[in-house]
């Protein structure tokens, strides 16, 4: 995409000349990453163990000889601070003491078995606890939580329709890679990959916080459920207009349609996430990755009510083969890392340590971008912030998509990334771990003062 509101401001041509130099600093600076992704060029597509992984700035991606707290170092020896934090799977920075050591004492005492562990009901409760649901199910990650919940919303309701919000992101779940055409028909999301049927006939597509095309779609009568990011997260930070929830809530119970209410990433609100925080009432929360500590790991929640509807309309010798489940599934590993995760890492006074300094950067950056003219925002919620290059706070997926500006975010992770600062690669994030200081914030704003007067006077 070209540089839309930014381009009032930002000259292409300097945008690619700066992404030029860094690209050269970054090469120049990292011999012994460029040598191994050289290597991995010939055995694996783009060099990277997941096709995504080719998406950082730069010529090839940093390898990572080890991460720690809220720190990674590369194969060059050059320690960096992360605050990309495997997109929220280190949300409690790298391989945190209380799990490495609960990890190491479960492997060695057995890492599946297909029988339940004494800390699946420990973690059911804490999660029971935190979310106010009080049946859970345990995945190895979000996306088969989403992907199980969907499953089950269908076979609850006889309904055959879920609805979503456009350019939301659910991990890779079929029925959540649709967008709106610009007539308002659903379609695949751009860059959907072999979509297995139209999306238009598996999913509804509404705006965030359009509770008109809600209540539309709603009393059509065919949609099993709901689900979304309580704020969007995954097109920047799109927070709901207040009122929103309620009257999602009040929609969904009047037409008989399951709420489902995804927590993957705005755990970073709070230890209940946003359902604790702003008290919201869903049938069902799906969560995975930073409540493992990085260990592969996803949940979800359901009422009693619907958990009992469940096991009253699934017969026991169908159990194994109805679309639900996962060998690995609920395996020992997962949960040792889950309980002492969320007993010992994700505790409240970890959240009183990571919220102020969300502030902190949001306020950093905040103050860079009025100092120097720039007519972006940045949004905060909770633990992560993130800047976008317009000037208000968006309201919908689609407004966000708009003020999206790819050859510029690329410059601007570069930049940061040569300056010892890791952002998430697909947007301008960044997240607070438990182990995040101020200097690592306010070397972040250094940097962004920098680029932005590179930006401005070149
Ligand atoms: N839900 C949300 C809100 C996410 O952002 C993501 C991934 N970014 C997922 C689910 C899927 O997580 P995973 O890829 O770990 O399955």
């Amino acid at each position: 995409m070209t540089a839309l509101n930014a381009g009032t401001v930002v000259d292409p041509a300097v945008v690619s000349r700066l992404t030029e130099e860094e690209s050269r600093r970054l090469a120049d600076d990292h011999p012994r990453c460029a040598a191994l992704h050289d290597r991995a060029r010939a055995s694996m597509p783009g060099g990277v163990p997941m096709s995504w992984m080719a998406k950082w700035a730069g010529p090839f991606p940093l390898h990572v000889i080890e991460a720690q707290g809220a720190r990674f170092v590369c194969a060059d020896g050059i320690e960096h601070v992360d605050l990309c934090l495997g997109d929220t799977g280190a949300m409690t920075g790298h391989s945190p003491g209380p799990t490495v050591a609960a990890v190491r004492e479960q492997v060695a005492r057995g890492i599946t078995v297909m029988l339940p562990t004494g800390d699946a009901a420990v973690v059911a409760e804490e999660l029971g606890r935190r979310f106010g649901l009080p049946q859970w199910q345990f995945t190895l990650s979000a996306t088969d939580a989403n992907r199980h919940v969907l499953r089950y919303a269908r076979h609850l309701t006889g309904r055959p329709r879920v609805l979503v919000m456009d350019y939301s992101y659910h991990g890779s779940v079929d029925e959540a890679f649709a967008t709106l055409d610009p007539s308002g028909a659903v379609v695949p999301r751009r860059g959907n990959i072999g979509p297995p049927v139209d999306p238009a006939v598996t999913t509804a597509v509404v705006q965030f916080n359009d509770l008109d095309g809600v209540e539309r779609e709603l009393r059509r009568g065919d949609v099993a459920c709901v689900l979304l990011e309580p704020a969007m997260t995954n097109i920047g930070i799109v927070l709901p207009d207040p009122g929103y929830h309620e009257a999602l809530r009040r929609l969904t119970r009047e037409t008989g349609t399951l709420l489902v209410i995804d927590e993957t990433h705005t755990l970073c609100a709070g230890p209940g996430g946003m359902t604790a925080a702003d008290g919201l009432e869903p049938d069902v929360v799906t969560m995975g990755k930073a409540i493992g500590g990085g260990i592969p790991c996803g949940a979800f929640g359901l009422s009693a009510e619907l958990a009992d509807r469940i096991r009253t309309s699934v017969e026991l010798e169908d159990i194994d083969v109805g679309g639900i489940g996962g060998t690995l599934a609920g395996n020992a590993l997962s949960l040792a890392a889950m309980r002492a995760t969320l007993s010992e890492v994700l505790t409240d006074e970890a959240y009183a340590h990571m919220l102020p300094l969300g502030q902190r950067w949001a306020d950093g950056v905040a103050e860079v971008l009025g100092r120097h003219g720039l007519p972006w925002h940045v949004t905060r919620l909770g633990a992560r912030a993130e800047y976008a290059f317009a000037p208000q706070q968006p309201r919908t997926g689609q407004d966000a998509a708009e003020a999206d500006d790819f050859a510029l975010q690329t410059l601007l992770h570069l930049h940061a990334l040569n300056r010892r600062l890791l952002l998430t690669p697909f947007h301008n994030m960044a997240l607070m771990a438990p182990t995040t200081t101020q200097a690592d914030v306010d070397a972040h704003t250094a940097a962004f003062d920098e680029v932005a007067t590179a930006l401005r006077t070149a």
